[in-house]
């Protein structure tokens, strides 16, 4: 057995995965606001109960560095006394990497009008990393990290204005602008403050040519929340009829999406590997997760 650190450390981490997986159950039926703009699909699989992939240890490493970026950006706001309502601090201590605790939370059942004429209902929830003042008033904040490829190209479309910056967004980053359009629905605010983080140099907001580091101000528009509320209660829909939404709503494969999706393991190559006899087509990674005696080896976690 080695002594490696690093080599026990990945492998513990991987083995407390599993385990998590083992005891994955079925979630609330309800959208969240930071997983409303994943591919639908995505939702699917999660929400018919559908068990997941364990997190690899390089992924866990990723969340809890995210998860401590949180942290220090609010608690550099206190120290440098920019004001952020929605969290509260740790007294007790001025370290920087102490955890913030959020209080803006929010779930709320919602009747949509549908294309068809019917009105179906959905719940959505959210929780925001605080609120924050910008020059044209108070606004959810919405902190993420971002690696070097997309902060760059980001950042080249908003040097070229606001419109460019905005499409870029919506095309690529749509799962920001709909969690942050939830948010100001959920919260009532009529303005969202995306503050981007550049992972790989540990700098915040983007950076004009003059070298002033910024962040991006996004407005309610409640137009664009029926359109998300009308597509979640379109996903709900095949929740409840068990069919999955239709193959046009499928990321594209190799996207960024899919290489981090918990559920590719279903989504690509499942009836193929399993008329082979390969890995199982709903259990992942397999037999780890077969021989629990509490889990029912079927497609869907008990209710
Ligand atoms: S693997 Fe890709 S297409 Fe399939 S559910 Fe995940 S994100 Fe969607």
């Amino acid at each position: 057995m080695t002594k490696d650190p690093f080599i026990r450390l990945y492998a513990a981490i991987a083995a407390e995965e599993i385990e998590r997986i083992r005891h994955y159950r079925k979630p609330a039926q309800r959208f969240t606001a930071s997983e409303a703009g994943n591919c639908p699909w995505r939702l699917w699989f999660k929400l018919r109960g559908y068990r997941p992939a364990p997190n690899t240890p390089e992924a866990v490493l990723r969340m809890l560095q995210g998860e401590i970026d949180h942290n220090l950006i609010r608690n550099l706001f206190r120290k440098y006394n920019i004001d952020i309502k929605g969290v509260t601090f740790d007294a007790t201590t001025d370290y920087m990497g102490a955890p913030v605790f959020e209080t803006m939370t929010a779930r709320k059942s919602f009747e949509i009008p549908m294309p068809d004429g019917l009105t179906d209902t959905i719940t959505l929830s959210a929780r925001a990393d605080g609120a924050v003042e910008t020059d044209e008033g108070w606004a959810i904040f919405e902190f993420k990290g971002m690696g070097q490829w997309a902060y760059d190209h980001l950042n080249d479309e908003a040097l070229m204005g606001d419109e460019y910056l905005l499409k870029r967004l919506e095309a690529k980053h749509r799962y920001y602008i709909w969690q942050m359009q939830i948010s100001m629905l959920l919260f009532d605010y009529q303005l969202a403050y995306l503050g981007p983080k550049h992972r790989s140099d540990a700098q915040y907001g983007l950076e004009r040519k003059d070298g002033t580091r910024f962040g991006v101000v996004i407005k309610r528009n409640d137009a664009k929340i029926l359109e998300i509320q009308q597509s979640l209660a379109m996903i709900q829909r095949h929740v409840r009829n068990g069919t999955p939404p239709p193959k046009s709503c499928r990321e594209l494969k190799g996207s960024g999406s899919c290489n981090n999706c918990e559920f590719y393991h279903l989504c690509h190559g499942a009836d193929e590997r399993k008329k082979k006899g390969l890995e199982p087509v709903v259990l992942y990674p397999g037999p780890q997760i077969e021989e629990h005696p509490d889990q029912p080896i079927s497609g869907e976690a008990k209710e």
